[in-house]
């Protein structure tokens, strides 16, 4: 009788011990579901994402997008729509190794006709040719996604050592990191933005804020003045709030711009500006963020459209653009379009 009690106990430990490590290897993102069904989700978006990872690769970002990397697309538009995506460590994994993959590319590219354009999260961009590498809103995504433990700081770190100059659009921190920031001040590189970005930092006075103003070029010395890029900064808005649009020329004479956060709030006074860029520019690429409506691409007139700013985690799944949606809003219009994933390349031709 001792004995029957003394194994009981013994078998009820170790049920214990065992109910513990599941719960440990298992940690619980969605509190609605049971710890199973939960389970389902994560190992689902392991094999998903794994198979939608070998897809892009197969079928790299072009306008003529083949029906394989559109599903693949719509498939991540699945995925990134779980409520808890931006939870998830498999999401967080397939980032950071975008990010570490792409900075190895970025790190051994040289280009010799055209430019090459590396998508990062979110709204960010690498854009080199042959004599310049430019970087917009570059931003560690772990500071908007609270949860995720594999960090991006290191690949990030080679791929400002590759860079020559940094433009922010505006303060939000899916566009502007402080950190970033530093690293390319000391390195000694140009960081351009709007007034009032980080100016409670100590290093605000080392921020270039060139005046917003349709009707000046600025010329840029980078690489201790033996190149000069040339940029012209409108005076755009998120809302109320400041928002660089640069229009910039590399030595090339290759043309890009890339429109931040720019959407509807300052529509008037912004109107103004924007229905003057056709007649100054000739555009090549248009880096153009999901939340400004597309009525205002015509104004750009870009040989080439490329998305960005889809499937931000760390907004509410309402406002995590899709990629399906990126592709009927640009449906019935002129424009070619390229719809990238976070390190992904694409290289430009004109
Ligand atoms: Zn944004």
């Amino acid at each position: 009788m001792r004995y029957r009690k003394v194994y009981s106990a013994v078998l009820l430990f170790f049920c214990f011990l065992y109910l513990e490590s599941i719960a440990q290897e298992h940690k619980l993102i969605d509190s609605t579901l049971t710890q199973r069904q939960d389970q389902m989700l994560h190992r689902q978006a392991e094999v998903l994402l794994h198979i939608a990872d070998s897809v892009l690769q197969a079928f790299p970002p072009q306008s003529d997008e083949p029906i394989p990397r559109t599903l693949a697309l719509y498939l991540l538009d699945a995925l990134f729509h779980d409520v808890y995506a931006d939870r998830r460590p498999p999401v967080h994994d397939f980032l950071k190794d975008r990010i570490v993959k792409a900075a190895l590319d970025i790190e051994r590219t040289q280009v010799a006709d055209g430019f090459v354009i590396w998508k990062m999260y979110d709204h960010g961009f690498i854009v080199r040719s042959a004599s310049v590498t430019i970087a917009f809103d570059l931003i560690r995504p772990e500071i908007r996604l609270s949860s995720m433990n594999s960090h991006t700081q290191d690949a990030l770190e080679k791929i400002i050592h590759t860079c020559d100059v940094l433009f922010v659009s505006h303060r939000h921190t899916d566009h502007a990191d402080a950190w970033v920031a530093q690293r390319f001040l000391k390195q000694g590189k140009t960081v351009i933005a709007p007034p009032g970005v980080w100016s409670d930092q100590p290093f605000y006075q080392d921020i270039s804020h060139l005046e917003r103003n349709g009707q000046i070029k600025h010329a840029i010395p980078i690489r201790d003045g033996t190149i000069k890029l040339e940029a012209v900064i409108y005076p755009g808005h998120q809302g109320e709030l400041l928002n660089n649009v640069p229009i910039i020329y590399m030595p090339e004479g290759y043309c890009i711009s890339h429109n931040g956060d720019q959407n509807q709030g300052q529509i008037a006074q912004d109107s103004l500006w924007m229905n003057t860029i056709k007649e100054a520019h000739n555009l090549d690429v248009l880096l153009y963020n999901s939340y400004m409506h597309q009525r205002w691409i015509p104004k750009f007139n870009p040989k080439l459209v490329v998305s960005g700013h889809e499937n931000e985690l760390s907004h509410g799944i309402h406002s995590r653009h899709p990629y399906w949606a990126m592709h009927q809003r640009l449906k019935p219009m002129d424009y070619p379009l390229v719809v990238m994933v976070w390190g992904e390349r694409f290289d430009y031709r004109p």
